[in-house]
């Protein structure tokens, strides 16, 4: 009896004419309080005491209906509150997710434009007791700081080229953390800086988001007192409640390949046939052959068996009819002028045998009108019927073939199943799918939103993965971590942290966001090439984001055996060298195939013996910690792993040494774009002093069991130096390690040199 009419008193919904009065939302994490004539309102997170906005309140949000006082308001058990309209829209206040949200949503048929959330989210210089700043989850994700003095005004559209990678933004003011998140791709965040360096007053950041047609729906989730590690943590849950944290291990238990991809560089040869075709694509204008699908197995064989490369994902672009980014979508047979379908498979089964995952490229979006297939009916079409246009690439001017119309391509027998029947590779490479942002098209045979673009390129993703196994896509987003194994070119592009996008325009530092929620769901890598010489900050990113690097610029044929050594000297620790990466005095590589070693192949060998072993260490783990260790936020500190499994990352970005204390280094001295790590199963560093050992110019060593027991324990422990001194000290032991070999810490006189 009691419980019915409490079920009876619950359900009654209040409704009431307008006359202003205060409404309260209520869970045991977050209140919210809500004028019922003017729809203004604020949240208070009850865990750390913060308010959003921190003094008044926000407005319900900017458009043409919102404007004036709401009509009528009902609440329903404490926990929902609609405002109406004259006209009979409304807004809806919520507490969503067991009490852990306020959920916004709209109800209006305009679905013209609305701006949320500027002046509940403005965080002020001024904020106590430390500076916020917001993170936005592009690439590996930006830090901008509130206190960074720049003017500017980014917009990061959801799943854009550099926008919204993640649905979501993080938020630190005061100490305390907030996430904001949305499920619709017409979300658009705005973030902007009012900066004013003779008044702190006055700087603000100022996070807006614009909803658009189907767009309609907020959720703010207070997280309590914290960093960007507890928006990291907080994000991390709500994502595994909707899907989309799928695992290694996951991915690993639907198809065992993946498991090679563990601690995996990434080598690509763009294009063994390059054709250059005009704008129309009706005339050549230049044919390079680069690699045979014979000499592309053997830099897979160089590479594994000259460098000892342990783990690769070899790709191969170029391979089709018309060469790399021609005659789409019509791609075999394998282009003869490389050696044609035999010499293909043969090739895939050679690098196969190595133990790497064979790949090839693909492109199923850009449509080029010498295909045999051309047809305007694929195209995505302008409002005005005409043919939306891509870029112009290899093959000429390109147009976008619409997302179904990707997918009936692709699944034609000619297509995906004849090329998994003639060269099965493990793994395959569609470009562009998750690069490009979310499209629109007003063919109105196969009309798509930008939400429906994202529902047809997951099917393509699905589709493509159960032809081959592994598969993988450029850039990457958070939509496609359940239906996809790799992304290429979210930590990276062209040996920078961005393509187009400026951070030090935005006052940002990047740091690994993508690591803290994803680390451990999908294999990731940075795209395009770029020079080894100049690359020492982009190996230091790698570093601290624990992933293995791309190789994308390979000499062309056979190219160990011909070009000339470039290796570079070492120079002065004291002094920036951003070529350090490349150094092979006294190590590994000095003695390599003299007198011609390769600066490339130096340069590959030395990354993967790092960021091969730490990812494979950490794949099943995600960035739990990272600090700033130095005060200008140079030194930085990235903990994979918890407790005593936990791997800690040291980097150094400054253009300085800097000094750090580690368990097994003692006092450590990093010069610029020097790192250590030191976990149970690998420890590395790059370092002017490691264990009361000092290194001139520095020095590069890892070391990693060949046992099972850990570091400390292990009585065989594989030591790789990769330049500068040989002498190591493991414990109190010096050993000298010219180039790689194992040590028997147990009983150090039996060194067995390799
Ligand atoms: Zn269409």
């Amino acid at each position: 009896m009691l419980n019915s009419i409490r079920i009876l008193s619950m359900a009654m919904a209040l409704s009431v004419a307008a006359h202003a009065a205060s409404l309260r939302l209520e869970s045991a994490l977050l209140a919210v309080d809500v004028d019922s004539s003017t729809g203004r309102w604020s949240l208070l997170d009850k865990l750390s005491g913060a308010r959003w906005p921190s003094q008044d309140d926000a407005s319900p949000g900017q458009a043409a209906w919102l404007t004036g006082e709401f009509a009528e308001h009902k609440v329903e058990n404490n926990n929902l509150v609609r405002l109406v309209s004259r006209s009979g829209e409304a807004v809806v206040f919520e507490i969503v997710e067991n009490g852990a949200a306020l959920q916004i949503r709209y109800e209006d048929k305009s679905a013209g434009p609305i701006r949320v959330l500027s002046d509940a989210l403005t965080i002020d210089r001024s904020d106590p007791p430390e500076v916020g700043c917001v993170i936005v989850p592009c690439r590996e994700g930006l830090l901008i700081p509130a206190d960074s003095s720049k003017t500017f005004k980014q917009v990061f559209g959801t799943s854009d080229y550099e926008g919204c990678h993640l649905n979501m933004l993080g938020l630190v003011k005061g100490g305390s953390a907030m996430v904001v998140t949305w499920d619709d791709a017409y979300v658009f965040a705005e973030i902007e800086g009012a900066g004013d360096q003779s008044n702190a007053q006055q700087e603000q950041l100022r996070t807006t988001l614009e909803l658009r047609r189907s767009a309609r729906t907020v959720r703010l989730m207070p997280l309590g007192k914290g960093d960007w590690n507890t928006v990291a943590a907080g994000y991390r849950r709500y994502a595994e409640k909707k899907g989309l944290a799928v695992t290694l291990k996951d991915k690993i238990a639907r198809q065992p390949h993946v498991e090679l991809m563990l601690g995996s560089s990434n080598a690509k040869l763009w294009t063994c046939l390059d054709r250059r075709m005009n704008e129309e694509s009706t005339a050549e204008e230049s044919v390079n052959i680069n690699w045979t699908f014979d000499e592309a197995a053997k830099v897979a064989e160089h590479l594994r068996n000259d460098l000892q490369i342990d783990r690769c994902l070899f790709m191969i672009g170029g391979w089709t009819e018309g060469g790399y980014d021609c005659r789409h979508p019509d791609n075999l047979p394998a282009n003869p002028e490389c050696g044609g379908n035999e010499a293909l498979a043969g090739a895939i089964e050679r690098i196969q045998k190595l133990g790497y995952v064979g790949c090839l490229h693909d492109n199923v979006q850009d449509m080029y009108r010498d295909a045999k297939s051309w047809n305007p009916a694929f195209i995505e079409k302008h409002p005005d019927g005409s043919l939306i246009q891509g870029g112009r690439w290899l093959g000429g001017r390109a147009y976008m073939v619409c997302a179904p119309k990707q997918l009936e391509l692709a699944k034609r027998p000619q297509n995906l199943p004849e090329t998994r029947r003639l060269f099965a590779p493990w793994s395959y490479f569609i470009d562009t799918t998750y690069a490009v942002g979310p499209r629109e098209c007003f063919d109105p045979n196969h009309p798509i939103g930008r939400n429906d673009d994202i529902a047809w390129k997951i099917r393509l993703s699905d589709y493509a993965r159960d032809q081959f196994g592994i598969f993988g896509s450029e850039c990457g987003r958070e939509w496609a971590l359940p239906h996809s194994d790799f992304f290429e070119g979210l930590v990276g592009v062209s040996g920078r942290y961005y393509h187009n996008l400026k951070p030090e325009d935005l006052g940002a530092t990047v740091i690994p966001f993508f690591e803290m929620v994803y680390h451990d769901c999908q294999i990731c890598y940075g795209k395009y090439g770029y020079s080894a010489e100049k690359a020492a900050e982009y190996v230091a990113h790698h570093v601290l984001c624990a992933r293995p690097l791309h190789y994308h610029s390979f000499g062309d044929h056979l190219y160990w055996q011909t070009s000339a050594d470039r290796t570079q000297d070492s120079k002065s620790g004291d002094t920036p060298d951003p070529a350090c990466y490349t150094r092979c005095d006294n190590g590994w590589a000095e003695i390599m195939l003299p007198p011609k070693k390769n600066t490339w192949d130096v340069f590959i060998k030395n990354t993967h013996e790092i960021l091969g072993p730490l990812h494979r260490v950490t794949a099943h783990q995600r960035l739990n910690d990272l600090k700033f260790i130095s005060s200008d936020g140079t030194l930085r500190q990235a903990t994979y792993g918890l407790g005593k499994d936990a791997t800690v990352v040291i980097v150094n970005f400054a253009s300085t040494p800097a000094d750090v204390t580690t368990t097994f280094g003692g006092s450590v001295r990093l010069p610029a774009w020097g790192f250590v790590v030191e976990g149970p199963r690998f420890a590395a560093f790059y370092a002017l002093r490691w264990n009361r050992q000092d290194y001139d110019k520095g020095a590069l060593f890892t070391m990693q069991p060949t046992d099972d027991r850990d570091l400390t324990q292990s009585a065989s422990i594989r030591i790789f130096h990769g330049f500068g001194p040989a002498k190591l000290r493991w414990r109190d032991t010096v050993y000298e390690v010219p180039r790689e070999q194992i040590i028997t810490p147990a009983s150090p006189q039996s060194n067995s040199a390799k």
